[in-house]
């Protein structure tokens, strides 16, 4: 199977899944995960029709998006060292990885550098697992707050990554969560936060996150092939 086969495939499992759901497709975007994949593979993803590119580290993320040309997005989704916010300034136009408030006034200098601002996702640890990044479900709502104030950062809305399971049905509950925690900040009405955003679901189970509402699905060995 090629790159462009399995982005067919991915395209027709998502719009099988949006319907189910009885949601529309395009309201579901395609980030491709090419992280440890090189720039080739990327290419040929692009060539394919997808533009969407997620990457988890710095180094790889500024490389792959020098090397290729073309209009292509590139959003971080990965964990965030704050000393190399600097790096993707204005390379990305979304970072999904803001867990603490000492990373999004990092962001905020460095797009304020610019003069625009970055649209972050605040990433939910919801099993409040110790391998994984994130804020808790307890934290979030203090964090949100406090990052709406920043004038160069604009939350679009959350992220998780679930614990791993073998029956993608194990994720659900972690997705309805998220879901259930977007919906509770979006009644607050903060200004300037938004919780229209879901990234949830990756190549083992964004059939279940579309259902229970990701607007974002990330994935990559599906797409790439494993890494
Ligand atoms: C690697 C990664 C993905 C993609 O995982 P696959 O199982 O290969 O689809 C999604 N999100 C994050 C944060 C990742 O690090």
């Amino acid at each position: 199977m090629s790159i462009a086969d399995n982005l067919k495939i991915i395209h027709e499992r998502i719009a099988v899944a949006a319907r189910k759901a009885g949601r529309d497709p395009a309201a579901v975007r395609l980030v491709a995960v090419s992280k440890t994949k090189p720039a080739a593979a990327v290419d040929e993803a692009a060539r394919a029709g997808q533009r969407l590119f997620g990457e988890n580290y710095v180094q790889e993320l500024v490389a792959k998006a020098g090397e290729i040309s073309g209009p292509l997005e590139w959003h971080f989704i990965g964990h965030l060292q704050s000393n190399k916010v600097r790096q993707i300034a204005g390379q990305v136009t979304m970072i999904h990885s803001v867990d603490r408030l000492s990373l999004a006034q990092e962001i905020d200098r460095q797009w304020g550098k610019l003069g625009r601002a970055c649209d972050v996702l605040v990433e939910v640890n919801i099993a409040c697992e110790e391998s994984k990044c994130g804020t808790t479900s307890a934290d979030v709502f203090g964090l949100v707050r406090q990052v709406a104030v920043l004038p160069h950062v604009r939350i679009r809305g959350l992220m998780t990554m679930p614990p791993f399971f073998d029956d993608p049905e194990g994720a659900r509950p972690y997705f309805r969560e998220l879901r259930r925690i977007a919906d509770e900040i979006a009644a607050l009405a903060i200004p300037r936060v938004e919780m229209a955003e879901l990234s949830m679901g990756m190549s083992g189970d964004f059939e279940v996150a579309i259902a229970e509402g990701a607007t974002l699905v990330r994935v990559g060995s599906a797409i790439f092939g494993y890494r």
